[in-house]
């Protein structure tokens, strides 16, 4: 590793986090409306990540071909910005609506008067928790496996396929990561400051950068530890399923990180798994096709 690689292993990380949530800050003083000051530091943090990944790429064989990202860009698009956008109208307009009719208002259970960080931190926090559970299931229950096998596919790594999920199985995560806290009435700015955490650490997550995170490893589920949850042996990704965070794995006894080793082979063990976005909605209802 080069002296500049090494610099970047090490700061790029923390670095481009604490800039995208400065933007997002800044962008809000300078008057910009909510959506705006969320998306552009988001969207900046995904450019900075291509440039990143390009030029000092973990393994030259995980960069993406055209129809990859072409896929990948459908999910992104579909799955990723216009689903949670329509879910969080229709929660809005039926449970909310429903919920303030019969006075039932239950935003008591939730520390509004706290700081923004702080709340977006107890968020980050109570979700994972949820997302541990829920994507715990979706490994161990072979219903619920078949959904979440889109999203193990690729055999490559790199910021884009983060958005490959089926739609039902982003529709049970927002059940867990994000209606509890529509329905507790959590701020905005809370929303807006989890959801840039949520897609920078995301990005993260699945870079092809060379990352280290050092101590960050046993509190952040960043990319050394996600590489193993996408193991095509099930055995090593049944493990490290932290979405932001990994103290709920440590917690639970499925964290996993062996020390200077890398991951093998990524993907599903079916040779002839769809990657298409069309096919991979059909996948799930196709018997055995998540297997061997
Ligand atoms: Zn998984």
């Amino acid at each position: 590793m080069t002296k500049i690689e090494n610099v970047v292993a090490w700061t790029a990380y923390p670095a481009l986090m604490a800039l995208c949530l400065c933007l997002h800050n800044y962008l809000l003083r300078l008057g910009f409306d909510m959506k705006v000051s969320s998306y552009v530091p988001v969207v900046c943090g995904a450019l900075a990540i291509t440039l990143l990944e390009i030029k000092f790429s973990h393994r030259k064989e995980w960069n993406p071909d055209g129809e990859d990202v072409f896929n990948d860009a459908v999910f992104m698009a579909t799955v990723q910005v216009v689903l949670p956008a329509l879910l969080t109208i229709l929660a809005s307009l039926t449970l909310v609506e429903f919920l303030n009719s019969r006075q039932l208002t239950l935003d008591s259970f939730w520390p509004h008067h706290w700081p923004a960080w702080l709340q977006a931190g107890v968020m980050v926090l109570c979700a994972d928790f949820f997302r541990y559970w829920l994507h715990r299931i979706a490994h161990e229950w072979p219903l619920l496996w078949r959904f979440h096998a889109v999203h193990h596919s690729p055999p490559k790594l790199y910021w884009v396929n983060v958005a490959r999920f089926h739609p039902v199985d982003k529709c049970l995560q927002f059940l867990f990561d994000a209606l509890p806290f529509i329905v507790l009435g959590v701020g905005e700015e809370v929303l807006a400051l989890y959801m840039v955490f949520y897609s920078v650490n995301g990005f993260f997550q699945h870079c092809n950068i060379d990352i280290r995170l050092g101590l960050l490893n046993y509190i952040i589920s960043g990319p050394e530890l996600h590489r193993w949850h996408h193991s095509k042996i099930a055995e090593i990704s049944n493990q490290n399923y932290g979405n932001n965070l990994i103290i709920w794995d440590s917690l639970f006894g499925t964290r996993f990180l062996p020390k200077e080793k890398q991951v093998g082979t990524l993907g599903l063990p079916h040779p002839r798994y769809p990657m298409k976005f069309l096919a991979q909605m059909k996948t799930p209802f196709i018997k055995g096709i998540e297997q061997a």
